[in-house]
């Protein structure tokens, strides 16, 4: 009875759609949305993690691994996110919410989503820190949240593994990657992220969470930094991977 009285006064809704949901438990998307939502699956790149179109294809590395493998040995996300075309696309609709409506309650559900879903790509008795995406401090004061700490977090209590969002810094303020072309986006991090002075990752296993994966710009550059000052090994996880 009592969880009867709490659906009306509280309705649990899809955190997409916000339809009503009478029976899944809170921060979920309703069955609508969850079948739009498409999981990143094999057959992908072993190293970043692009999915290919065609089963038969199989696992093999993509062109951009080969011709430039990247700093990090391993990236994985949830979920493929349509480019600007699929402006409804439920992923993006609560993305664009929890970021640039600055909802983060979002943050909860999108995070335990994240872990859930990736748990199996990941070994965390392999991996010593959770490292979020560092935003620059005006972003963050914008923003009021950095919304990577709050996916990171909910992967760190997930699966263990402690989280410190203060390692890594963003020294330039860059403009948005989501504004440039894929070429663009290289130049426009490279050098932006250090390490905080006094702290170190000499020897770590590093996980790296950020939000989209589109070019990898980001997290290539966030992981150059990482090794450059000594961590062992860097692997991604992303919320979602952009996709044509
Ligand atoms: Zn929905
Ligand atoms: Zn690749």
């Amino acid at each position: 009875m009592l969880e009867a009285v709490l659906d009306v006064v509280f309705p649990q809704c899809c955190i997409a759609c916000e339809a009503w949901l009478p029976s899944r438990p809170p921060g979920c998307f309703c069955r609508s949305c969850d079948e739009r939502i498409v999981s990143v699956r094999p057959p992908f790149c072993p190293r970043c993690g692009r999915p290919y179109l065609h089963e038969w294809q199989g696992d093999h590395l993509c062109g951009g691994c080969l011709l430039r493998p990247p700093p990090f040995s391993m990236a994985r996300s949830w979920a493929c996110y349509p480019r600007s075309s699929e402006a409804l696309h439920p992923l993006r609709q609560v993305i664009h919410r929890f970021k640039y409506s600055r909802q983060a309650s979002l943050g909860q559900p999108l995070g335990q989503l994240l872990a859930q879903r990736c748990q199996r790509w990941f070994r965390p008795s392999s991996l010593d820190l959770i490292i979020p995406v560092p935003l620059h401090p005006r972003r963050l004061r914008w923003r009021g949240f950095n919304q990577s700490v709050l996916l990171g977090r909910e992967a760190g209590r997930a699966w263990g593994i402690p989280l410190d969002p203060l390692v890594l810094t963003r020294k330039t303020e860059t403009v948005p990657q989501s504004t440039l072309s894929l070429k663009d986006r290289q130049p426009n991090v490279r050098g932006a992220f250090s390490i905080a002075p006094g702290r170190t990752v000499e020897n770590l296993r590093l996980l790296l969470v950020d939000d989209i994966y589109t070019s990898g710009a980001t997290v290539n550059e966030c992981a150059r930094a990482l090794l450059h000052r000594g961590a062992r090994e860097v692997q991604v996880l992303t919320l979602a991977r952009a996709v044509s």
